[in-house]
């Protein structure tokens, strides 16, 4: 098999050939077709995270340890299953849930491997997508694809259901309710078109590039915001009228973040998902008298992404279009998606790499 790997953070991705490994009792072997490059992957590959105010959250630290394969968003089809495994035969076409928990703990056993606290991420603990072929620890991840566009679908295992479990977050939206999208890179697109999915039109989209506010508005997004250009809460409060009932931050650094207060109407939520890095000094007393509230969102579980195929079989969810690219260009469309020149998502071609 074939993988782009990191060999020593913060450098280039390196190719690496090893042997395609064979699936033990709990495992299945998937050859994947697709992959996509996710904004994460440039801070996974660099091997740290920004807390703010000088600390760093780093990969080493959490028992992750070179040369680790990146990429978390794969789609294949099951090419061999371990002995134990039922329910899915070789052929199939899959979805891979990467969040992999212990399997043991209070949050594995409720589903909710992606708030586990011994959590082994599928391109960020244990080996990823950017690569031929992907094994997987256990079936229970695997999610059936049968039909869709793969190219387009593999988006879905962080991108989608990162947006779609944010999205939930808002609980039940009246019509009039305003919610405002911060950052409109590959998470922020998918995240209109799950509330447009859900028929909701008072979607205010916000970003400092008037391209992928443009892609914002293609995807249903009622009003846009270019936060470069009229920065602050302004054009937020004029569009509203008195606030809004939900904002959800893709991007995560100080500065969108900051908004929640101003910006929100009274016992108005923000749901922080984007890993930007950084810190947020906040008024408590304000925090408390307003009945604002400031929450975290990390990816999803095997069900939402289940819940997402089910949308995008039902016709409700229109899958954004991707840029697909071959599996050798992985480091190109790393660097590519540092700076920015990336309008939606780079999906990864794993199927013509050579094995
Ligand atoms: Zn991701
Ligand atoms: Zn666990």
């Amino acid at each position: 098999m074939q993988s782009y790997d990191v060999a020593e953070w913060g450098q280039p991705l390196q190719k690496r050939l090893r042997d395609t490994p064979q699936p033990g009792p709990d495992e299945v072997l998937v050859r994947l077709t697709h992959c996509g490059v996710c904004h994460s992957d440039v801070h996974i590959r660099e091997g740290w995270f920004d807390l703010g105010g000088g600390n760093k959250l780093k990969l080493s630290e959490r028992g992750t340890q070179l040369p680790l394969t990146l990429g978390h968003e794969p789609i294949g089809i099951v090419q061999a299953v371990g002995a134990k495994v039922t329910g899915i035969a070789p052929g199939r076409h899959v979805l891979v849930n990467p969040w992999i928990g212990c399997g043991q703990c209070w949050a594995c056993n409720s589903d909710r491997d992606n708030l586990c606290n011994n959590m082994r991420a599928m391109g960020v603990g244990i080996q990823g997508a950017f690569a031929t072929h992907l094994l997987v620890p256990h079936s229970r991840y695997l999610v059936d694809a049968e039909g869709l566009d793969p190219a387009r679908a593999a988006v879905l295992a962080c991108s989608g259901v990162t947006a779609y479990s944010a999205v939930q977050k808002f609980g039940t939206l009246g019509a009039d309710d305003w919610v405002a999208v911060l950052g409109c890179g590959g998470v922020g697109l998918m995240a209109l078109s799950v509330l447009a999915a859900m028929g909701h039109q008072r979607v205010i989209a916000c970003d400092i590039d008037d391209a992928k506010l443009q892609a914002a508005a293609a995807v249903g997004a009622a009003a846009t915001v270019n936060l470069k250009t009229t920065p602050g809460p302004t054009e937020l409060l004029k569009i509203s009228g008195i606030g809004l009932a939900h904002m959800v931050d893709f991007v995560g650094a100080p500065a969108t973040t900051q908004l929640a207060l101003p910006a929100l109407r009274k016992g108005g939520q923000m749901v922080v998902v984007g890993l930007f890095g950084g810190a947020l000094p906040v008024p408590l007393p304000a925090l408390a008298m307003r009945e604002v509230s400031l929450r975290g969102s990390a990816v999803g579980n095997t069900t939402q992404i289940r819940e997402l195929v089910q949308l995008v079989r039902d016709g409700k969810l229109k899958l954004p279009a991707v840029q697909v690219r071959p599996l050798a260009e992985a480091e190109a469309a790393l660097r590519d998606l540092e700076a920015g020149r990336i309008i939606g998502r780079v999906v990864l071609d794993t199927a013509e790499a050579a094995v």
